[in-house]
């Protein structure tokens, strides 16, 4: 089994040192979130989720959910059921919410930590929390007062659970197409019809009720994606005084047999004219589904980055132990009949890209909760739009970037074990296989990339991108005459310079072209992604020069830096070359000739 210990010295170090977090929560009116309570909040959030979830991660992989078709039911893995008790009772589920509804108002950057630490516990596991968070924002945005009053505190305080049901069999990515239909019935209900499948935590016995966001057509609909409606449509039905009724008309057809995750319910949702409400307006669904859609991008960010966090633990652990051959360089343990294979150039490769892509990745996804929680909070107006636009730009950037990673990630930590990496003793080879649904739910890196580089920057005119140059600038001239950070400083503003004219040389091409921009899209996440992390690279070595660390941890620090700088960055080059050959070698060949059917 893999093993998993809270990386408690690194979300210190991102939180505090390079964040500057108290500080930020005090401006923002986070009255009580002093560096002792996020400590405090770090240390439980660590001991629960070595302690309760950590040691139920493969027990859920290889039990994996059941199904009874007689009855419709699903029961998780055992253990599950009693670990969702403890996390209820210690009041995690509700740790960012509004007090008003059950929650403990703690800001969202601290949240965030403590969702690392409860992905890399046990990454299925967390799957029955997390949709719960999206329904809450939808319904604080969109819901009637009574919505509100009856649906919030049951979700925010983990008495009932969330889903958010879009997909359909024969649409995923193009929601325009769905045919689940709602007509209107008596005292303002609506009755729901149709399939929806893949549909996380659909059904499962954690909780007594189920909170469905059903995406939905009514009869009068515009065709497209503009004619979607969002629904509320419980399990047991519950009337707008909150009593909670019969069983509503919806049942699981079938659970999915998949590649990972398998301690995590995706089931088949059959509704049968189930009663629902209708929440927000009629046929604009779609812009509730990105208030859902967005909340759940980031997080599945985290979830990739927390399983390179496990991943890496684990292959650095063995990398010391496995002892193989000897150094190139001559024995380094003489007194072993060989050495560690941390000795090897090539292993240390796999574990320096490891290092460099987790930690610097953990940067980039807490600093995106901190614009949250500057665009949830300041008290000024513009600060709050600028950090609202920065949000929306590095949503897209961390969810594919940071899950593309684990991919990556947790390939490198099998191959560090080598065969025993692909046999399932070791636990790797289910963090290869968990790390891959990643990249493909709450919206692929193909999509993502669509939405960087259309929605977010050429419909903006680069307003995100703008914002975070300028943010990269104000730092980089704060630190201008530090000789330390020169060597960092100087390739991280040539990168900026050249990131600033290929953006807009790609989009000027797509004037005359459109399909230019999905040419690059995919490139151009993965060289801002690249570029992103230069930054926080710099940034960190910054921030343990300036803080009370051992020299060991700044000396770390630095050489990492400096491996990211001169091994991974150089990546940007292909992605600026691929994005520069521009659309014609994707598009000259007919689909045809791709070859035999
Ligand atoms: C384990 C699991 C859990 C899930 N949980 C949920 C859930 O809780 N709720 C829910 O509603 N859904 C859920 N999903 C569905 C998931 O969000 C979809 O599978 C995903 O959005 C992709 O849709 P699709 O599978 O239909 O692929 P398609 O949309 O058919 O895409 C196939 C490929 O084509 C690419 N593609 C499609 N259109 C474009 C385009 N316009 N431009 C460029 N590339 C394009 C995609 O990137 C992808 O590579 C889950 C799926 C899985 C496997």
């Amino acid at each position: 089994m893999s093993s998993y210990k809270a990386p408690l010295d690194d979300l210190r170090f991102a939180i505090h040192d390079v964040l500057g977090a108290e500080a930020l929560f005090a401006r923002l009116g986070y009255a009580d979130a002093n560096r002792e309570l996020i400590d405090a909040v770090l240390d439980e959030a660590a001991r629960f989720t070595e302690t309760v979830l950590a040691p139920l991660n493969q027990v859920g992989d290889q039990a994996g959910c059941k199904f009874d078709p007689a009855t419709g039911d699903v029961t998780p893995p055992p253990g599950f059921k009693q670990a969702f008790q403890q996390f209820v009772e210690g009041g995690w589920t509700g740790l960012t919410n509004d007090p008003e509804h059950g929650g403990q108002g703690m800001p969202a950057l601290l949240g965030s930590a403590v969702t690392e630490m409860v992905d890399s516990g046990n990454l299925a596991w967390s799957n029955f929390p997390m949709l719960s968070h999206g329904a809450v924002k939808a319904l604080e945005t969109y819901g009637e007062d009574w919505q509100k009053e009856v649906f919030l505190k049951p979700l925010v305080t983990g008495a009932w659970t969330g889903t958010m049901c879009l997909t359909e069999p024969h649409c995923g990515t193009d929601l325009g197409l769905l045919k689940t239909r709602a007509e209107p019935i008596a005292d303002g209900k609506y009755s729901i019809t149709g399939t929806k499948i893949f549909i996380t935590a659909g059904e499962h016995d954690l909780v007594p009720n189920i909170i469905h966001l059903v995406l939905a057509k009514l009869p009068d609909a515009p065709p497209g994606a503009k004619g979607i409606s969002l629904f509320v449509v419980p399990k047991f039905k519950v009337d707008r005084d909150g009593k909670v009724g019969e069983r509503n008309a919806l049942r699981c057809g079938a659970i999915e047999h998949k590649m990972g995750i398998h301690g995590s319910a995706t089931c088949v949702m059959n509704f049968d004219g189930a009663q629902g409400y209708l929440l927000g307006q009629p046929h604009k669904g779609l812009q509730a589904m990105f208030v859902m859609m967005n909340t759940a991008r980031l997080a599945v960010g985290i979830q990739g980055h927390s399983l390179s966090e496990r991943a890496y633990q684990n292959a650095l652990r063995y990398a010391r132990e496995r002892l193989q051959s000897r150094a190139l360089s001559g024995a380094k343990f003489p007194d072993k009949p060989a050495d560690p294979i941390i000795v090897q150039p090539d292993v240390r490769r796999m574990l320096l890209v490891q290092k460099a892509l987790v930690e610097g990745g953990r940067l980039l996804s807490l600093s995106a909760y901190s614009h949250l929680d500057i665009a949830n909070r300041s008290p000024d107006a513009a600060e709050r739009e600028r950090a609202e636009t920065l949000v929306g730009f590095l949503t897209p950037i961390c969810k594919a970037c940071l899950t593309e990673w684990s991919i990556e990630n947790t390939y490198n930590a099998v191959q560090c074990f080598g065969g025993h990496g692909y046999i399932a003793e070791h636990g790797m080879e289910q963090l290869a296989r968990d790390a891959r649904i990643t990249t493909l739910y709450e919206g692929t890196t193909g999509i993502q990339s669509l939405d960087l580089i259309g929605r977010k920057t050429a419909a903006t005119q680069g307003a995100g991108l703008k914002l975070f140059l300028a943010e990269i600038e104000a730092f980089a001239r704060q630190h201008e005459g530090d000789a330390a950070l020169a060597e960092f400083l100087v390739p991280l503003r040539a990168k900026c310079a050249e990131w600033g004219k290929l953006t807009l040389d790609t989009v000027m091409r797509a004037a005359s072209n459109p399909e230019e921009l999905g040419a690059a899209s995919t490139d151009y996440l993965f060289y801002s992604g690249y570029v992103a992390l230069a930054y926080w690279w710099t940034r960190a070595v910054a921030a343990a020069n300036a803080s009370g660390h051992p020299q060991a941890f700044k000396d770390a620090k630095r050489d990492t830096a400096r491996f990211y700088f001169a091994r991974i960055l150089p990546r940007t080059l292909a992605h600026k070359a691929a994005i520069e050959s521009g659309a014609d070698t994707l598009m000259a060949m007919p689909a045809e000739a791709f070859g035999a059917e």
